[in-house]
């Protein structure tokens, strides 16, 4: 099979040709239809996320269809559409995966990371960890649900009951939350990097009420804020943005070290908080809520060989919406 490979963090990913991965116990092999670009796949290929198994396949948000799995396996059929996400697999007897923290689990593995993902014609999955994907969205549309629209989710849910929600980076995560946050009732702040026209334009056509560049005070206190932006100095700003009692949510996996900034601005009961990867009832809830909003995503698709490129568009800020990547 084609596969694009990550021999070393820092160097471009390689085309390679792969043998098909055989189903075992517990496993599904899934014929790839489409992968999404997610920003944690250029923090895999730059090297800022230090644990990946190397050479891997990157690539965690995976949509395609069974075509074999493990006598063992009830969950899907042959021919089922199926996503695979960034969780791969989890212990399931450290504290934190006996008490509904599986996102949290001591040993992980993830996709795309430790575990060969989607960047490739097949992907071979732990079934436990897959999930079906309903609605009409077609294949490349809906691989972003399967990390920007999960981990999105998330930190939607972490920052909590907000009437006025920020969101700083208006890329792949946050044009889906945004849809949520509307859908719940919520009023979206949407903050890009100064002079990001199109990122603005974005943000308006996707209902936010006000739209400003991430150096800029919101015209009324935020109750909560959500930073998809892998950038530190957007953790003050956005504190001094949210009013008493605010939630600030950095919703990335990696981001540049974080300025010290006055007390005065964390007081008040301001809260800073991280979110860490996905449970699989945060992935049930949200496909689940998806259709029903309904989400749409809005995609740039890619032949696979040219996975460099789209990575290289995620990192200048050049897409609209999500990459996906199309094996052909
Ligand atoms: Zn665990
Ligand atoms: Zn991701």
């Amino acid at each position: 099979m084609k596969a694009m490979v990550l021999d070393r963090p820092g160097t471009p990913l390689r085309l390679a040709d792969l043998p098909v991965p055989q189903s075992g116990v517990g496993k599904i092999l899934v014929k790839v239809s489409a992968c999404g670009v997610c920003r944690t796949d250029l923090h895999v290929v730059d090297g800022e996320l230090t644990e990946p198994a190397l050479p891997i396949v990157p690539g965690h948000e995976v949509v395609g269809r069974v075509v074999a799995a493990g006598a063992d396996v009830q969950r899907f059929r042959i021919g089922e559409r199926v996503g695979i996400p960034w969780l791969g697999w989890t212990c399931g007897v450290c504290r934190y995966c006996r008490t509904e923290r599986e996102n949290l689990c001591d040993t992980p593995k993830f996709t795309g990371y430790q575990i060969n993902g989607g960047y490739a014609e097949y992907a071979l999955a732990d079934a436990r960890y897959c999930f079906p994907i309903q609605g009409d969205y077609g294949d490349a549309e809906a691989a972003p649900l399967m990390c920007a629209g999960l981990i999105g989710y998330r930190s939607l849910a972490l920052a909590g009951k907000a009437e006025r929600l920020g969101i700083y980076g208006f890329g792949a995560a946050a044009h889906i939350v945004a849809q949520v946050a509307r859908h719940r009732g919520q009023q979206v702040y949407a903050f890009t990097r100064p002079g990001d026209d199109q990122a603005q334009a974005f943000a308006r056509d996707l209902g936010a009420v006000w739209v400003g560049a991430s150096d800029q005070r919101p015209p009324e206190p935020l109750d909560a804020a959500i930073i998809f932006a892998p950038v530190g100095a957007l953790v003050p700003a956005a504190l001094e943005a949210v009013g008493k009692g605010g939630v600030v949510v950095a919703g990335g996996i990696h981001m540049s070290d974080i300025p010290s900034f006055p007390y005065r601005i964390l007081w008040g009961e301001r809260v800073v908080r991280s979110v860490a990867n996905l449970t699989r009832r945060d992935a049930e809830d949200f496909l689940a809520l998806a259709p029903r909003v309904p989400v749409r995503t809005e995609i740039q698709t890619f032949p696979l060989e040219h996975a460099n490129e789209a990575l290289t568009c995620l990192r200048e800020g050049r897409l609209r919406g999500a990459a996906v990547l199309l094996p052909g």
